[in-house]
């Protein structure tokens, strides 16, 4: 029987409109102004289904000339530069609720810190003064830090991959934060919490976090701008960063030294069950 009107969920609203004759939402000045856009962004992408998501279009970028530009090409003006994941699941602008030429997008699998992404990232840094803050966003269920886990886990797994030299390369600068989850979770949940059925899932959760935290820091000490991190939670489609007390939506700053990184791993490490 089909369902009543009553009981069938709302439809999904995505709006991109052009608003004639409104400018453009006040660029944020400031890295602090920048974050709290995306995190606007994202909340209004996570209520989805309970009200509709407004992007703004506008006409330059899709090719119509405007009558105050006299060479109708569009300025590049994004307010953040992001580095996150190839996840098909991760759409970055729609999760962070931007539109067109507010982000300057880096995307690869599992957001990995290799030579032409962060090359990308000095680019924005050196080229677009409009960018305020740089930020890393890795997700929930990532397939490149799931390997990597499993490298660790199986390592009969990793010889799979040894041959295949740029999948490798991603897979091994994941393996770091495997291990700074698996030392964190080990140290919150005792040297059984290894032979809980649930111990994957949450190194795989924990490694996403603690790869997304230090390819923060690793950033923010390159390019010497301020740059942000968290997380996209599929089920929920926040953005977020777990603390000692959970999950908390909004982006965080990056830690700024090791110690920082450590003590941020080993809190999130807690908040988790095993
Ligand atoms: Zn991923």
């Amino acid at each position: 029987m089909p369902a009543s009107p009553a009981e069938r969920p709302s439809p999904l609203q995505i709006l991109w409109t052009e608003n004639p004759g409104a400018a453009r939402a006040a660029q944020p000045t400031t890295p602090e102004e920048a974050i709290a856009v995306l995190n606007k962004g994202s909340h209004g992408f996570s209520r989805l289904g309970q009200e509709p998501l407004q992007l703004r279009v506008d006409r330059e970028a899709f090719g119509y000339p405007p009558e105050d530009d006299p060479d109708g090409v569009l300025d590049q003006q994004p307010f953040a530069a992001v580095l996150s994941c190839s996840d098909a699941r991760v759409p970055i602008e729609l999760t962070l609720g931007c539109a067109t030429n507010d982000l300057f997008v880096v995307r690869v699998a599992g957001n990995v810190p290799g030579s032409d992404c962060r090359g990308s990232m000095h680019y924005a840094a050196s080229h677009l003064p409009s960018v305020r803050v740089f930020a890393v966003v890795g997700h929930s269920r990532c397939g490149a830090n799931s390997a990597a886990v499993d490298a660790m886990l199986h390592p009969e797994r990793y010889l799979e991959i040894a041959s295949d030299a740029p999948l490798r390369g991603i897979i091994d600068s994941l393996l770091a934060g495997v291990h700074f989850a698996e030392r964190a979770l080990l140290h919150a949940h005792g040297p059984d919490a290894a032979r809980s059925p649930d111990y994957r899932a949450r190194l795989v959760t924990l490694t996403t976090f603690a790869n997304t935290a230090l390819t923060a820091l690793v950033l923010e000490r390159e390019i010497k701008r301020p740059c942000a991190f968290g997380v996209y939670k599929l089920a929920t489609r926040t953005v977020g960063v777990r603390r000692a007390a959970g999950w908390m939506d909004g982006l965080a700053m990056a830690p700024k030294d090791d110690a920082e990184l450590i003590a941020l791993v080993t809190n999130s490490a807690r908040s988790l069950s095993l």
